[in-house]
């Protein structure tokens, strides 16, 4: 499971300038989803080869009244569903009524804190750790977030004692044409396809979930863990075998559903980070909104295999159903890769033809393709369509093979390869998409120079 790292503190002592310093080289910035997450951003970042999520939360102040409310709604919640809390204080402002507050809060949780003490530019870094001492919390760390001094240290505090990413990385010298994981056991193969179930609220996740597992003989034991966690429902459906990670908490036995419960990004965001194919629901009769696409983004940038599920179907207008698919084309134009399914999780239409998507996703990302496929497709490319010259020179791309899989990672050597255009990189995506027929992946490139 990917850590999940909470940035906690009063306001303006720099938490969102932390939180865009650790995410910004990503585009993975997950914007506030409704619900239960006002006031709060989630990004995803990487240090070290380690993959984590991050919370930011608006703030605490001290001076209000009922501020226990306050922390409730918010900041608690992001306190709880995080492996580590950053505690950032001002080094400038010293130690504050609000900063010892929330201290007192984190003692009690018996949360793995470390206090971060923000803007040292210009102090001494011993005197402004001492300043904080007082709240008893132990390790503690000096930074300044806006200049990027302290932070490694800081990473390696808090990160250090997480396990690093586990990279799917292709033996070469393993590769047979067409042969692919599944068939070959894995970490995960016995298992079969992890499939996560994501999406708003109320789109219709639990009711699919249900529907998939309705005429399946699960049994779901109370599993171990915090609410925090999803709950993994292995299951069998025409002698393949698959695990549904489910979000919503449905088939927790013995739990209370409560709406905290019910939907947290967190979950949401570890479910995708942890699934093979993600099956991505909406509900048509909503259309596309800001929030579908920021998760739907997400599950895009961690790489996941995706099918695309629209909800609620049923007992629709053709003239709505018309207009429900143009938006989608319109709005969903960057992952026009996926295969898209109408259903009715309500009523089960449809849903049975989402596994044979399922399984081409998951086919499409895991397939091992020889070098010399992929450097014959490259080379078809290349001579279809040239890259361009740099100052006088032209751009040279000799070679690819398969680097990873699911995503499928295809790295190219040559030569001037910083230089290869986006508009370029592009077209040799959908060359291999196209070529190899890939559906419902996405696919990474990679350059290597000086070969
Ligand atoms: P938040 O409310 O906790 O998210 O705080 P912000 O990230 O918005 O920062 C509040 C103010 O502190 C902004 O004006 C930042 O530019 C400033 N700030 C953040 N980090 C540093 C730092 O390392 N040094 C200095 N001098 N100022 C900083
Ligand atoms: P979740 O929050 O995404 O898990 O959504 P739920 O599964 O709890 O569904 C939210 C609401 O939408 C419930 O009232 C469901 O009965 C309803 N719903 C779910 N699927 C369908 C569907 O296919 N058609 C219709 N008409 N309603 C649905």
């Amino acid at each position: 499971m990917v850590p999940v790292i909470a940035l906690v503190g009063r306001p303006n002592v720099g938490k969102s300038t932390l939180f865009n310093r650790l995410t910004r080289s990503r585009d993975a910035i997950v914007g506030d989803i409704p619900g239960l997450t006002r006031d709060r951003q989630y990004g995803e970042a990487k240090w070290q080869e380690r993959s984590y999520i991050l919370i930011d939360t608006g703030g605490i102040t001290g001076d209000e009244e009922g501020i226990d409310a306050k922390m409730a709604e918010q900041s608690l919640l992001a306190i709880e569903e995080a492996d580590v809390v950053l505690f950032l204080v001002d080094a400038r402002d010293g130690l504050c009524p609000a900063d010892q507050m929330i201290g007192e809060h984190l003692r009690k949780r018996n949360k793995t804190t470390l206090v971060v003490v923000n803007k040292v530019d210009h102090l001494d870094e011993n005197i402004a750790l001492a300043e904080f001492s007082p709240l008893g919390l132990g390790a503690a760390v000096a930074i300044a977030a806006a200049h990027g001094r302290g932070i490694t240290q800081m990473l390696e505090l808090s990160l250090g004692e997480f396990p690093k990413d586990i990279v799917d990385e292709v033996d070469l010298d393993s590769i047979v044409e067409g042969e692919d994981l599944k068939r070959v056991p894995g970490p995960d193969a016995k298992d079969g396809i992890k499939i996560a179930i994501i999406g708003r609220p109320n789109v219709g996740k639990s009711t699919l979930v249900n529907r998939m597992l309705g005429e399946q003989r699960v049994v779901v034991f109370d599993q171990p863990g915090t609410t925090r966690d999803s709950i993994y429902i292995p299951f069998e459906r025409d002698e393949e075998k698959y695990t549904l990670i489910d979000t919503a908490g449905v088939r927790r036995r013995g739990r209370i559903s409560e709406e905290v419960e019910k939907f947290s990004v967190v979950k949401t965001l570890q479910a995708i980070k942890d699934a093979n194919v993600v099956i991505f629901v909406m509900d048509a009769r909503e259309g596309v909104v800001d929030h579908d696409l920021n998760l739907l983004g997400f599950a895009l940038e961690s790489g996941r295999a995706i099918v695309i599920a629209l909800n609620k179907w049923d007992g629709m207008q053709p003239s709505e159903r018309d207009y429900a698919k143009k938006e989608l084309e319109r709005r969903l134009y960057f992952v026009d890769f996926a295969d898209i399914h109408f259903i009715s999780a309500l009523h089960g239409t449809g849903v049975g033809h989402l596994y044979k998507s399922v399984q081409n996703a998951f086919t499409s990302a895991i397939t091992r393709w020889p070098t010399n496929r992929l450097t014959q497709i490259l080379e078809d490319a290349v001579r279809e369509h040239q890259p361009p010259m740099i100052a006088g020179r032209r751009i040279k791309l000799r070679y690819a093979h398969l680097g990873g899989a699911n995503p499928p990672l295809i790295i190219i050597h040559g030569n001037q390869v910083e230089s290869v255009p986006k508009g370029y990189v592009r077209y040799l995506e959908n060359t291999y998409r196209r070529v190899l027929k890939l559906v419902g992946t996405p696919i990474r490139i990679e350059f290597k120079g000086g070969d």
